[in-house]
């Protein structure tokens, strides 16, 4: 099978990863990639939002299959050429990705389906801002409808800092503060047949102790050694299925990977939100941790037999991934410095660096490129050995102004079975 991974990040590094290691794969490429991507795949350099450019170079490699990272492209509609030209694509179309590029979409969808959710309001000027922060009260949460990275999200005691957010952006959606923690799980769908993943936890904010603002990800776990029994299959039963049902329902099926950002509050599992691919550091853990071979999977769902396919097979060890990101991240990061200790993090194979924003230099010294920079993966007994290595190859990792937290996973590997 020749495969085509659109994305630069570490996302997209974790999927070729796992993509070169599927004995069915004999040709890997991604446009446009990144410096750690071309140690397994071909570049190409592509604009990954044109999706004629990426249907034409797709039909140049006679892919087999097409893998869209990020949403920016599935917003954008970069499926539909490629659907239309008969190419298997993983990644869902442009109006059903809207579940992740409108957040006010995505409510109508969970409304309609019975999906819990938090109260919201959508909101267009300052006046129904205002009302809709009242009527839920601190903290408040405003989220900007359209993508931003996952840094349109602003969580605040500050009732003015929360009218400043919503002022910025066009539109907001303003909903009540939910309890709890977080969990993520992903779930890969043909558009009627859900296959749950396995659950991991991200952490979104930028420094220890989840201070700091809100980044695309700073690190993650799985599995969750404190997550409820049978919390997959509530989630899939009352979650899941039902969204992509009611968007099959509408006309526009979601194929690709469904992402169910979760709290569990104290009144029940609540979605924060939807995202229409995987997400990112997660991805680099539940791949991690996945033996079946990743190729025919995704093909199995970009083209509608999911419903045949064996049950996933899962490694029992834990798998920990840490961040690195560049200094000034997330509001300006600094970039084009050189990154030390690349093969010394790998180099007894208890770790491996996923390239985020990197890129290769005159000289091929490898640069960083980006705010989120690589992320360091290690999979281990439990949470506290995979940690343990991860932090290790951090260890040996070093650029101008790196900065990474050093609590990711810590509270889940020393409370063990019990609530971090
Ligand atoms: P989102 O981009 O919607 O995932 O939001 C980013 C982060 O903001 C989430 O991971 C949560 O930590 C936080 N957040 C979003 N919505 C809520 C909410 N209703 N209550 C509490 N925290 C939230």
């Amino acid at each position: 099978m020749k495969v085509l991974v659109i994305g630069t990040g570490a996302r997209e590094h974790a999927l070729c990863r796992s993509l070169s290691q599927d004995p069915a794969v004999t040709e890997l490429h991604c446009a446009p990639g990144n410096a750690g991507i071309a140690r397994v795949a071909a570049l190409h350099p592509v604009d990954q939002l044109d999706g004629a450019a990426v249907t034409a170079l797709a039909r140049e490699l006679g892919a087999d299959l097409v893998v869209v990272g990020p949403e920016a492209p599935l917003v954008a509609g970069v499926a539909e050429p490629l659907r239309a030209a008969g190419i298997p694509v993983f990644g869902p179309g442009r109006e059903a990705a809207q579940l992740e590029g409108s957040k006010a979409f995505a409510k109508d969808v969970m409304a309609a389906a019975g999906v819990p959710t938090a109260r919201s309001y959508v909101c267009t000027t300052p006046e129904e801002a205002a009302a809709a922060l009242d009527a839920f009260g601190a903290p408040y949460v405003v989220k900007d409808d359209g993508l931003a990275a996952g840094k349109g999200v602003v969580v605040t005691e500050d009732r003015a800092a929360a009218l400043a957010h919503a002022a910025g952006c066009e539109r907001v959606v303003i909903e009540e503060y939910l309890d709890g923690p977080e969990v993520s799980l992903f779930a890969i769908t043909d558009g009627t047949t859900v296959l749950p993943l396995v659950p991991a936890q991200d952490f979104k904010r930028a420094l220890d102790g989840d201070q700091g603002p809100n980044t695309g990800g700073m690190g993650a776990y799985s599995p969750l050694p404190w997550a409820p029994e049978g919390l997959v299959a509530e989630v899939l039963e009352s979650v899941l299925q039902p969204t992509v049902d009611e968007l099959r329902h509408r006309g526009t099926p979601f194929s690709g990977l469904l992402y169910a950002g979760l709290a569990l509050t104290s009144r029940g599992t609540r979605v924060i939100e939807f995202n229409a691919r995987f997400g990112d550091p997660e991805t680099q853990v539940v791949l991690a941790r996945l033996r079946t071979p990743l190729a025919g999977v995704l093909l199995a769902a970009a083209d509608g037999t999911l419903g045949g396919l064996e049950p996933l097979r899962w490694s029992e060890e834990a798998a920990v991934t840490v961040v690195m990101a560049s200094e000034g991240y997330p509001a300006s990061p600094r970039t084009g410095d050189p990154i030390e200790g690349l093969d010394a993090a790998e180099a007894d194979g208890t770790a491996f660096v996923l390239h985020a924003g990197t890129k290769t230099g005159p000289a091929g010294e490898v640069l960083t490129a980006g705010g989120r920079v690589l992320s360091v993966t290690a999979v281990g007994a439990d949470l506290a050995e995979a940690r343990t290595k991860a932090y290790a190859g951090v260890a040996e990792i070093s650029f101008k102004g790196a900065q990474h937290r050093t609590d990711i996973a810590a509270a889940a590997a020393a409370a063990g079975r019990q609530l971090p």
